[in-house]
Protein backbone atom coordinates (compact mmCIF):
# COMPACT_ATOMS: atom_id res chain seq x y z
CA UNK A 1 0.00 0.00 0.00
CA UNK A 2 2.73 2.22 0.98
CA UNK A 3 4.81 2.08 -2.60
CA UNK A 4 1.51 2.60 -4.20
CA UNK A 5 0.88 5.73 -2.32
CA UNK A 6 4.55 6.66 -3.13
CA UNK A 7 4.58 6.13 -6.76
CA UNK A 8 0.84 8.09 -6.55
CA UNK A 9 2.18 10.66 -5.56
CA UNK A 10 5.03 10.70 -7.53
CA UNK A 11 2.78 10.92 -10.38
CA UNK A 12 0.27 13.30 -8.95
CA UNK A 13 0.06 16.57 -11.40
CA UNK A 14 -1.03 19.86 -10.17
CA UNK A 15 -3.91 21.16 -12.28
CA UNK A 16 -3.92 24.92 -12.54
CA UNK A 17 -4.86 28.14 -14.51
CA UNK A 18 -2.31 30.13 -16.47
CA UNK A 19 -1.20 32.82 -18.74
CA UNK A 20 2.10 32.73 -20.72
CA UNK A 21 4.20 35.30 -20.13
CA UNK A 22 7.32 34.63 -22.25
CA UNK A 23 8.96 31.83 -24.36
CA UNK A 24 12.57 31.63 -25.10
CA UNK A 25 14.70 29.01 -26.90
CA UNK A 26 16.37 26.64 -25.20
CA UNK A 27 19.02 24.86 -27.39
CA UNK A 28 17.72 23.60 -30.75
CA UNK A 29 13.72 22.39 -30.12
CA UNK A 30 13.16 23.04 -26.30
CA UNK A 31 11.63 26.15 -25.24
CA UNK A 32 11.73 27.77 -21.12
CA UNK A 33 8.23 28.94 -20.88
CA UNK A 34 7.36 31.59 -18.27
CA UNK A 35 3.62 31.11 -16.87
CA UNK A 36 1.99 32.93 -14.62
CA UNK A 37 -0.14 30.48 -12.61
CA UNK A 38 -3.25 31.09 -10.60
CA UNK A 39 -2.69 29.13 -7.50
CA UNK A 40 1.40 28.92 -7.75
CA UNK A 41 2.60 32.25 -9.17
CA UNK A 42 4.73 33.01 -11.61
CA UNK A 43 7.11 29.63 -12.53
CA UNK A 44 9.42 28.53 -15.06
CA UNK A 45 8.62 25.81 -17.43
CA UNK A 46 10.73 23.43 -19.33
CA UNK A 47 9.47 22.31 -22.52
CA UNK A 48 10.90 19.61 -24.58
CA UNK A 49 10.28 19.89 -28.02
CA UNK A 50 8.38 23.14 -28.76
CA UNK A 51 9.49 24.03 -31.67
CA UNK A 52 8.67 20.57 -33.43
CA UNK A 53 6.07 21.06 -35.72
CA UNK A 54 2.56 19.41 -34.33
CA UNK A 55 3.94 20.29 -30.39
CA UNK A 56 1.27 18.49 -28.62
CA UNK A 57 0.24 21.69 -26.67
CA UNK A 58 1.63 24.45 -28.61
CA UNK A 59 -1.91 25.29 -28.82
CA UNK A 60 -2.23 26.11 -25.42
CA UNK A 61 1.23 27.77 -25.34
CA UNK A 62 1.09 30.52 -27.62
CA UNK A 63 1.97 33.89 -26.38
CA UNK A 64 -0.33 35.21 -23.51
CA UNK A 65 -2.38 32.05 -24.05
CA UNK A 66 -4.81 31.29 -21.18
CA UNK A 67 -5.27 28.23 -20.18
CA UNK A 68 -5.87 25.52 -17.22
CA UNK A 69 -3.03 23.62 -17.65
CA UNK A 70 -1.43 20.05 -15.55
CA UNK A 71 1.98 19.85 -14.89
CA UNK A 72 4.20 19.53 -11.82
CA UNK A 73 4.99 22.12 -9.84
CA UNK A 74 8.55 22.16 -8.30
CA UNK A 75 9.05 24.14 -5.31
CA UNK A 76 12.40 25.19 -6.41
CA UNK A 77 13.80 24.90 -9.98
CA UNK A 78 12.08 24.34 -13.78
CA UNK A 79 8.40 22.82 -13.44
CA UNK A 80 6.82 20.81 -16.02
CA UNK A 81 3.42 20.39 -18.52
CA UNK A 82 1.67 17.41 -19.11
CA UNK A 83 -1.36 18.53 -20.71
CA UNK A 84 -4.09 21.32 -20.74
CA UNK A 85 -7.86 21.41 -20.75
CA UNK A 86 -9.58 24.75 -21.45
CA UNK A 87 -7.52 27.42 -23.65
CA UNK A 88 -8.66 30.73 -24.65
CA UNK A 89 -6.12 32.24 -27.12
CA UNK A 90 -5.99 35.57 -28.04
CA UNK A 91 -5.93 35.69 -31.78
CA UNK A 92 -6.57 39.48 -32.60
CA UNK A 93 -3.35 40.23 -30.42
CA UNK A 94 -1.11 37.57 -32.12
CA UNK A 95 -1.78 38.86 -35.49
CA UNK A 96 -1.59 42.14 -34.90
CA UNK A 97 2.27 43.61 -34.57
CA UNK A 98 1.02 46.67 -32.10
CA UNK A 99 -1.25 44.64 -30.29
CA UNK A 100 1.92 42.10 -29.95
CA UNK A 101 3.90 44.89 -28.45
CA UNK A 102 1.50 46.06 -25.90
CA UNK A 103 0.73 42.76 -24.33
CA UNK A 104 4.84 41.82 -24.29
CA UNK A 105 4.95 44.48 -22.41
CA UNK A 106 2.00 44.19 -20.16
CA UNK A 107 3.43 40.54 -19.31
CA UNK A 108 7.21 42.30 -18.52
CA UNK A 109 5.79 44.29 -15.96
CA UNK A 110 3.62 41.65 -14.60
CA UNK A 111 6.96 39.66 -14.42
CA UNK A 112 8.83 42.26 -12.85
CA UNK A 113 6.40 43.04 -10.27
CA UNK A 114 6.16 40.16 -8.35
CA UNK A 115 8.85 37.35 -7.12
CA UNK A 116 8.76 34.27 -8.93
CA UNK A 117 5.82 31.80 -7.13
CA UNK A 118 4.35 34.52 -5.27
CA UNK A 119 0.55 34.27 -5.71
CA UNK A 120 -1.48 36.93 -6.83
CA UNK A 121 -4.57 36.23 -8.11
CA UNK A 122 -5.22 40.66 -8.50
CA UNK A 123 -2.48 40.94 -10.70
CA UNK A 124 -3.77 37.72 -12.61
CA UNK A 125 -7.38 38.92 -13.14
CA UNK A 126 -5.75 42.62 -14.14
CA UNK A 127 -3.99 41.05 -16.65
CA UNK A 128 -5.92 38.60 -17.97
CA UNK A 129 -8.68 40.79 -18.25
CA UNK A 130 -6.51 43.65 -20.26
CA UNK A 131 -5.67 40.83 -22.55
CA UNK A 132 -9.20 40.45 -22.92
CA UNK A 133 -9.75 43.99 -23.68
CA UNK A 134 -7.00 44.18 -26.05
CA UNK A 135 -9.05 41.35 -27.76
CA UNK A 136 -12.25 43.43 -27.86
CA UNK A 137 -11.20 45.99 -29.72
CA UNK A 138 -10.56 48.34 -27.15
CA UNK A 139 -8.21 51.56 -27.68
CA UNK A 140 -4.68 49.59 -26.52
CA UNK A 141 -3.56 53.05 -25.52
CA UNK A 142 -6.37 53.37 -23.04
CA UNK A 143 -6.06 49.74 -21.78
CA UNK A 144 -2.24 50.14 -21.61
CA UNK A 145 -2.91 53.69 -19.23
CA UNK A 146 -4.96 51.75 -16.79
CA UNK A 147 -2.93 48.92 -16.29
CA UNK A 148 0.05 50.92 -15.81
CA UNK A 149 -1.77 53.21 -13.31
CA UNK A 150 -2.92 50.00 -11.77
CA UNK A 151 0.28 48.49 -11.50
CA UNK A 152 2.26 50.91 -9.32
CA UNK A 153 0.88 49.54 -6.46
CA UNK A 154 2.62 46.77 -6.90
CA UNK A 155 5.81 48.56 -7.00
CA UNK A 156 5.07 50.21 -3.51
CA UNK A 157 4.21 53.57 -5.49
CA UNK A 158 0.62 55.30 -5.06
CA UNK A 159 0.80 58.45 -6.28
CA UNK A 160 -1.88 61.26 -4.56
CA UNK A 161 -3.86 62.83 -6.76
CA UNK A 162 -7.45 63.19 -5.81
CA UNK A 163 -6.79 66.38 -3.20
CA UNK A 164 -4.70 69.44 -3.15
CA UNK A 165 -1.58 68.18 -0.73
CA UNK A 166 -1.28 71.48 0.71
CA UNK A 167 -5.11 72.00 1.57
CA UNK A 168 -7.00 69.10 0.33
CA UNK A 169 -9.26 71.25 -1.70
CA UNK A 170 -10.84 68.35 -4.27
CA UNK A 171 -11.12 71.25 -6.92
CA UNK A 172 -9.38 70.04 -10.47
CA UNK A 173 -7.52 71.48 -12.19
CA UNK A 174 -4.45 69.84 -10.15
CA UNK A 175 -0.49 70.17 -11.11
CA UNK A 176 1.70 67.27 -9.94
CA UNK A 177 4.73 68.07 -7.39
CA UNK A 178 7.12 66.01 -6.12
CA UNK A 179 8.25 67.73 -3.54
CA UNK A 180 4.68 67.25 -2.10
CA UNK A 181 4.70 63.96 -3.16
CA UNK A 182 0.91 64.89 -4.54
CA UNK A 183 -0.84 67.09 -6.82
CA UNK A 184 -1.12 70.96 -6.14
CA UNK A 185 -4.62 72.95 -6.70
CA UNK A 186 -4.26 76.20 -8.47
CA UNK A 187 -4.15 78.26 -5.45
CA UNK A 188 -1.02 76.52 -4.06
CA UNK A 189 0.84 76.23 -7.76
CA UNK A 190 3.22 78.44 -5.99
CA UNK A 191 4.25 76.29 -3.40
CA UNK A 192 6.80 74.78 -5.79
CA UNK A 193 7.86 76.32 -9.01
CA UNK A 194 9.42 73.10 -9.79
CA UNK A 195 6.09 71.57 -9.80
CA UNK A 196 5.26 69.88 -13.29
CA UNK A 197 3.22 71.78 -15.08
CA UNK A 198 1.34 68.67 -16.96
CA UNK A 199 -1.90 68.71 -18.85
CA UNK A 200 -4.26 68.77 -16.10
CA UNK A 201 -6.32 66.24 -18.23
CA UNK A 202 -3.55 63.56 -17.76
CA UNK A 203 -4.15 64.40 -13.77
CA UNK A 204 -7.81 63.47 -13.78
CA UNK A 205 -7.50 60.83 -16.48
CA UNK A 206 -4.58 59.21 -14.43
CA UNK A 207 -6.89 59.56 -11.53
CA UNK A 208 -9.53 57.56 -13.09
CA UNK A 209 -7.04 55.07 -14.34
CA UNK A 210 -5.76 53.99 -10.77
CA UNK A 211 -9.15 54.13 -9.40
CA UNK A 212 -11.05 51.31 -12.55
CA UNK A 213 -10.48 48.25 -13.75
CA UNK A 214 -9.90 47.66 -17.71
CA UNK A 215 -13.22 45.90 -17.62
CA UNK A 216 -14.97 48.88 -16.87
CA UNK A 217 -13.94 50.56 -20.54
CA UNK A 218 -15.93 51.06 -23.06
CA UNK A 219 -16.27 53.92 -25.04
CA UNK A 220 -13.39 56.08 -23.21
CA UNK A 221 -12.08 58.26 -26.80
CA UNK A 222 -9.34 60.66 -26.02
CA UNK A 223 -7.64 63.28 -28.17
CA UNK A 224 -4.14 62.31 -28.88
CA UNK A 225 -2.81 65.14 -27.55
CA UNK A 226 -4.40 64.07 -24.03
CA UNK A 227 -3.00 60.81 -24.72
CA UNK A 228 -0.03 62.17 -24.72
CA UNK A 229 -0.03 64.42 -21.69
CA UNK A 230 -1.34 61.40 -19.90
CA UNK A 231 1.25 59.16 -20.97
CA UNK A 232 3.84 61.85 -20.14
CA UNK A 233 2.83 61.38 -16.61
CA UNK A 234 2.69 57.84 -16.54
CA UNK A 235 5.91 57.67 -17.81
CA UNK A 236 7.00 60.37 -14.98
CA UNK A 237 5.88 58.22 -12.39
CA UNK A 238 7.63 55.05 -14.21
CA UNK A 239 11.03 56.95 -14.76
CA UNK A 240 11.01 59.20 -11.34
CA UNK A 241 9.46 55.95 -8.43
CA UNK A 242 9.71 52.86 -10.08
CA UNK A 243 12.86 53.37 -12.11
CA UNK A 244 12.39 50.30 -14.10
CA UNK A 245 13.00 50.70 -17.89
CA UNK A 246 12.01 47.71 -20.14
CA UNK A 247 12.71 47.12 -23.54
CA UNK A 248 9.37 46.27 -24.37
CA UNK A 249 8.65 49.73 -23.58
CA UNK A 250 10.82 51.34 -25.51
CA UNK A 251 9.51 49.38 -28.39
CA UNK A 252 6.72 50.85 -27.95
CA UNK A 253 7.43 54.83 -27.09
CA UNK A 254 9.83 54.04 -30.71
CA UNK A 255 6.29 52.73 -32.18
CA UNK A 256 4.79 56.49 -31.35
CA UNK A 257 7.92 57.94 -32.76
CA UNK A 258 7.33 56.62 -36.00
CA UNK A 259 3.75 57.29 -36.58
CA UNK A 260 3.99 60.85 -35.44
CA UNK A 261 7.03 61.03 -38.30
CA UNK A 262 5.02 59.16 -40.53
CA UNK A 263 2.22 61.60 -39.29
CA UNK A 264 4.45 64.96 -40.10
CA UNK A 265 5.32 63.41 -44.05
CA UNK A 266 1.32 62.88 -44.55
CA UNK A 267 0.75 66.82 -43.13
CA UNK A 268 3.57 68.02 -45.91
CA UNK A 269 2.47 66.08 -48.66
CA UNK A 270 -1.77 67.63 -47.67
CA UNK A 271 -0.22 70.77 -47.92
CA UNK A 272 1.85 70.61 -50.98
CA UNK A 273 -0.49 69.56 -52.75
ZN1 LIG B 1 -4.51 73.83 -2.41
Amino acid sequence: MDIVKKIMSKTAYQEFGGIVLSIRKHKEQDALIKIFTLEYGQRMFFVRNYYKANHAMKTALLPFSHATYIGTIKSDGLCFLQDYKEVENFSVIQQDVYLNAYSTYFANLADAAIEDGEVNKELFDLLLVSYQQLQNGLDPEIIMNIFEMNMLRYFGVFPKLGRCAVCGNEKEPFDYSVRYSGVLCTKHFHEDPKRLQIHPAAIHFCRIFQVIQPTQVNQISLKSDTKEAIRQLIDFFYDEFVGIRLKSKAYIDQMYEWEQSMQIVKRKREEEE
